[in-house]
Order: structure tokens, then sequence, then C-alpha cells
């Protein structure tokens, strides 16, 4: 990656973890699931609401590292809006960039997303970059009040 990129990308990680988006509790919310991150400790508590198969709001409340916060800060942004079927999309294409199964980074339809590709040089931060998107799809498939990554 080219150094003048990822700086940006930085910039745009430390914007969003100083500011996060959507940091707010849902009071009606129809899904709200925990997740938990024991490697690095990061808990955050995920609202959802719908409207038929489309996710109409989203937000968040918690505590975690940089990458943890800018990560479910730019997901909660992104899924708003969108159908059940294309968060779960999108969720797949995340998974896929940061782990590095997926050589060519769809930016696209990643967008703002792409940000956190860098995680995928740092093993032991691609649980803090996922957590946000294990815990949307524990909410969306209404399987579980709370997730751990381990
Ligand atoms: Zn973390």
């Amino acid at each position: 990656m080219f150094d003048d990129l990822r700086e940006l990308y930085q910039e745009v990680i430390f914007d969003h973890n100083r500011n996060p988006r959507n940091f707010r509790i849902i009071e009606q919310a129809d899904r709200t699931v925990e997740g938990f991150n024991p490697l690095c400790g990061d808990r955050l508590t995920l609202y959802l609401t719908l409207t038929g198969d489309v996710i109409t709001d989203a937000s968040f409340q918690g505590s975690g590292c940089a990458i943890s916060t800018a990560s479910v800060s730019l997901m909660t942004d992104i899924v708003k809006g969108k159908t059940i079927t294309d968060a779960e999309r999108l969720f797949k294409q995340f998974h896929e960039m940061t782990t590095g199964k997926e050589e060519h980074i769809n930016l696209e339809a990643l967008g703002k997303l792409a940000v956190l590709a860098g995680v995928r040089e740092y093993p032991a931060r691609v649980k803090c970059a996922t957590l946000a998107w294990h815990t949307l799809d524990a909410a969306l498939k209404n399987e579980a009040q709370a997730i751990s990554t381990e």
C-alpha cells in the first residue's frame, strides 16, 4: 500500500475513533446484541431498527481500541438503509478483505470500509476490526444475545 494512502486511511480511523458515529442507545431497538473480543478487551452493544428487511437505524455503545471503535462506527454508518441481504454480503466482503482470503479488494463495493484493509497485516488486530461485523451478523440472524470472537 502507498504511504500516502496508508496515512489517509489512518486519518479516517483516528477520526472515527475520536468522534464515533451513531454512538447512542436505540431505546426501542428491534435487535440488541453484545459483542466481546477477549483478545483485546473490546466490548460493544449493537442496536438495530428493522423495517421489513431494511436496516433503518443502527447504533452502538461500548468501549474498545481505536480499530474496533472505528470499525463499528463505519459499520453502523454504512449498513443504514441497506437490506439484510446487502448487509450480509458486505459482511462477507469485509471478512474476506480483513482476513486476506480475497487478494483483490473491491474498493467500490466496500467504500470507506477499505480503510480497515490494513489490519490484514496485523493478525492480532483482525478480530478488533471484525467484531462489529460478527455482532451485526448475529443481530441479523437473531440467534444470540451475545457473541464472543473467541
Ligand atoms: Zn481491539
